[in-house]
C-alpha cells in the first residue's frame, strides 16, 4: 500500500505495511528502532538511496520530512547515479540546524513551503541548475548571510513569498542566471539587508539585460533606502544633524511619490494635474481677466474675482464655467505658453503666475527625463 502523505499535489511515493498506512518518514510515532534507521540515513550510515529515491519522478525526495537533528548534507551517502538527480526538499521542516555547506547541486533544488526553524546555511555551495526557494520560512538566519561565496549557474535563481527574507551578501551569479526576489519582507531592523538584496537583484538583472526587472528592483532599492534614513540621535549637537535629516527624508519623499525614483512618469503626470488645478482655484481668489480680441482691438474683457465664500452662495454652473477658465489659464502658465487673452491683473495674481511658471518648467524637465530614462533602455 503506498503511504498516505499528500500535500496539494505532491504525493508519497513510498510503499507501507505499517498500519498507520504512513510511510517511515511520514508516520507521527516512530519506533526507536524506526529512529535509528532515520538517524543513520542523515549521519550517512546507510545508503540514503534505498529510502529517498524516488524512481516514479526521478527525484530524490525528502519532501514533507521533519528532520529532528541536525542534518549536514554532505553527510548523506548518494550514489554517484542520483547525485545528478533534482533534489526536492518542499514541506520539509528543519528543526535543527541544517548545512548544505560546500555541496554541488547537478540538478535543479526545490525549497517549496519549507521551514527551517534553526541555523541554516548554504556557504560555498554550487547549484549548477535552478534553485527555488517559494513561500520558505526562515526562523533563526538572524544576521548571518546564509548564501555566502554560493554559486548559480543555472538559468534561475528563484526567491518568492517570503515574510523574513535573508541577507545575499556575497551570493554569486552566472552571467546568464535570473535572480527572481519577488514578494519578500524584511523586518524594521533589516532595511539594509533588504536594500543590499534589491540592489544584488538589480545589478544582476542589468548584466542580464533584463532592464524592465531592473527599474523594479531599483524603485525597491530606493524605496528600503528611504526607510533607512532616520531621524539622528540625541547627543547635545543636534541642531545641524537634524537639518540633514529632514532635508534628506524630504527630497526621499519628494522622489517617491512625485517622480517614483524616476521610474513611474505617471505619478509626474497626477502631480502636474493637481498642481495645475489648485492654481486655477488660487487665480480665481486673487483675480484674473479675460479679454476677447477680433480684428485686433478689444472688443470684450471681463473680470472674475472671487472670495472664499462665494462658492457656497454661487450658481454651481457659473462657478465651474469660471473655474475651467481659470484652468485654462493656469495650464497655459505651467507649459510656459502664455497666449495672453487672460491675465492676472494684480502683484498677487503675478506672484502666482511666476511661481507656477517656474513649477512648471521644473515639473516638465522631471517628466522628459523620467520618460527617456525608462525608453532609452
Ligand atoms: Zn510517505
Amino acid at each position: 500500500m503506498k503511504c498516505k502523505w499528500e500535500f496539494g499535489d505532491c504525493k508519497c511515493y513510498r510503499y507501507t505495511d505499517d498500519v498507520s498506512q504512513y510511510c517511515l518518514f511520514h508516520r507521527k510515532f516512530k519506533s526507536e528502532k524506526e529512529k535509528k534507521i532515520i538517524a543513520n540515513i542523515f549521519d550517512g550510515n546507510i545508503e540514503a538511496g534505498d529510502y529517498l529515491w524516488n524512481k516514479e519522478e526521478k527525484i530524490y525526495d525528502f519532501r514533507g520530512i521533519i528532520f529532528n537533528q541536525n542534518v549536514n548534507i554532505s553527510n548523506i551517502k548518494i550514489s554517484d547515479l542520483n547525485k545528478k538527480a533534482c533534489f526536492d526538499f518542499s514541506y520539509a521542516v528543519f528543526n535543527k540546524n541544517v548545512y548544505f555547506d560546500d555541496y554541488k547541486f547537478y540538478s535543479d533544488v526545490f525549497f517549496v513551503n519549507t521551514k527551517f526553524n534553526q541555523s541554516t546555511s548554504f556557504e560555498n555551495c554550487v547549484f549548477i541548475r535552478n534553485c527555488t526557494f517559494d513561500k520558505s520560512e526562515f526562523v533563526n538566519t538572524k544576521s548571518r548571510s546564509i548564501f555566502c561565496m554560493s554559486k548559480f549557474l543555472g538559468q534561475e535563481f528563484v526567491f518568492k513569498n517570503i515574510s523574513n527574507g535573508v541577507k545575499f551578501d556575497g551570493i554569486r551569479f552566472s552571467v546568464n542566471t535570473k535572480f527572481i526576489l519577488e514578494n519578500v519582507g524584511y523586518d524594521k531592523n533589516r532595511y539594509i539587508d533588504a536594500r543590499n538584496a534589491y540592489r544584488i537583484a538589480k545589478n544582476q538583472s542589468n548584466i542580464i539585460g533584463d532592464y524592465e526587472e531592473s527599474g523594479k528592483y531599483y524603485y525597491k532599492e530606493r524605496l528600503y533606502n528611504g526607510k533607512m534614513i532616520s531621524p539622528p540621535i540625541e547627543d547635545g549637537s543636534k541642531g545641524k544633524k537634524y537639518h540633514k535629516y529632514i532635508f534628506s527624508k524630504i527630497m526621499d519623499l519628494v522622489s517617491k511619490y512625485i517622480v517614483g525614483y524616476g521610474e513611474k512618469p505617471q505619478n509626474v503626470l497626477f502631480f502636474s494635474f493637481i498642481l495645475i488645478s489648485i492654481f486655477a482655484y488660487l487665480y480665481m481668489l486673487v483675480g484674473i481677466r479675460f479679454n476677447a480680441y477680433i480684428d485686433c482691438t478689444m472688443n470684450y474683457h471681463r473680470t472674475i474675482e472671487y472670495s472664499f465664500l462665494d462658492i457656497l452662495n454661487l450658481d454651481f454652473k457659473d462657478f465651474i464655467n469660471d473655474y475651467f477658465q481659470a484652468w485654462y489659464f493656469s495650464i497655459v502658465t505651467f507649459t510656459t505658453v502664455g497666449y495672453g487673452d487672460i491675465i492676472p491683473i494684480n502683484y498677487k495674481g503675478k506672484i502666482l503666475a511666476s511661481i507656477e511658471m517656474f513649477l512648471g518648467v521644473t515639473v516638465i524637465a522631471t517628466w522628459t527625463s523620467t520618460v527617456v530614462r525608462k525608453m532609452s533602455r
